[in-house]
């Protein structure tokens, strides 16, 4: 899968999906990032990308001129001409585990990352198909969104998590629950035991404990889903 990261701090989104489980599967050739830098497109010789509100106010805003040339040089290295074109955004709607899964369906992602006030809007209503965020809180850029996203979303790509990162069972994946606790060696650690059950070797039972577990913790913790 192709995630097109158009950015002004390329570096930011290059290096933070070189480590770990998203660089093997970079390597791998599961996933390739394009991180388009918006300032190569900028609109003078001194790199200008943005520019003070027509309204006044406070900060600056994104001009749509570099961020289209931005989208058409990542278009023109597309095999995908209507790939979704996500601007991450905190106006957006909120990311879950069920948006991801339909993502991951896709070949390739464009992903908008604003910094300063935000955009022009009218490079979002020209480009943009979709706007989300991941939470109801506000970050200096989307660079930190747009990764969040990947990450999620790569996930779940065949090949991409080992065995032993199995996404099966885990929170959100049956019917919006929680999953069930985890535990390992030692079996007593500060006084506290792992429950005898999962020493047992009954798989049936520990199964059964683990949805039990897995419902109880959904009640507790998140009531709403
Ligand atoms: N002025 C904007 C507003 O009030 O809606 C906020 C702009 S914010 C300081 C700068 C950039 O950070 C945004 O353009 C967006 O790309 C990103 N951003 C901030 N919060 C975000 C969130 N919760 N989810 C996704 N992106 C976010």
């Amino acid at each position: 899968m192709i995630f097109h990261v158009l950015t002004l701090f390329p570096e930011m989104v290059k290096e933070s999906t070189s480590h770990s489980i998203l660089g093997r599967a970079e390597k791998a050739g599961l996933i390739q990032i394009n991180a388009v830098n918006i300032r190569d497109f900028a609109v003078n010789k001194h790199g200008q990308v943005d520019d003070s509100p027509y309204g006044g106010g406070a900060g600056m805003v994104m001009m749509a001129q570099p961020i289209y040339d931005a989208y058409q040089h990542a278009l023109k290295q597309s095999k995908s001409p209507t790939l979704p074109v996500i601007y991450l955004s905190p106006q957006g709607k909120v990311l879950t585990q069920q948006k991801v899964r339909e993502l991951s369906a896709e070949k390739e992602i464009m992903l908008i990352c604003g910094h300063y006030e935000g955009l022009d809007e009218r490079i979002i209503e020209e480009i943009v198909t979709e706007e989300i965020s991941i939470g109801d809180y506000v970050l200096t850029g989307g660079e930190p969104a747009a990764l969040v996203l990947i990450d999620a979303v790569s996930r779940l790509l065949s090949g991409v998590l080992g065995k032993e990162e199995s996404h099966q069972n885990e929170s959100f994946s049956h019917e919006n629950l929680l999953e069930h606790p985890h535990y390992t060696r030692p079996p007593v650690f500060m006084g506290r035991e792992v429950p005898e059950v999962l020493l047992s070797g009954h798989h049936a039972k520990i199964e059964e404990w683990r949805r039990e577990q897995s419902a109880e913790r959904t009640r507790r913790k998140r009531p709403g889903l």
